[in-house]
């Protein structure tokens, strides 16, 4: 069984790697607009980068509306891609593909 899940709302893609996971992500998916700042960027694994490297937890549940839980489970899904991926061979690969 693939170990990864997309996560995103409506999309039931499954892969064998987070590195498949997270390019699905930002090759297939509609951009998010962070509700933050307005910065547009790929669903999925970076847009939970984004909003919390550049938003404080407060600012996050304040913009979307969500509960602590919610910050706990981006939070978790945050940490298991960064303990298993290797982003930078994830950017390379979005940038030779003009996703990012
Ligand atoms: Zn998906
Ligand atoms: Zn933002």
């Amino acid at each position: 069984m693939s170990r990864w899940k997309c996560g995103i709302e409506g999309c039931d893609g499954r892969f064998e790697d987070v590195e498949s996971a997270v390019i699905h992500q930002t090759v297939d998916h509609e951009r998010h607009e962070c509700k933050v700042c307005g910065t547009v960027v790929p669903e999925g694994y970076f847009a939970i980068r984004h909003a919390f490297d550049e938003h404080t937890r407060a600012e996050f549940v304040r913009a979307y509306d969500a509960d602590s839980s919610a910050v706990r489970i981006r939070e978790d899904v945050k940490d298991a891609v960064e303990a298993d991926a290797d982003l930078n061979s994830v950017v390379e690969t979005l940038r030779e593909q003009g996703a990012l």
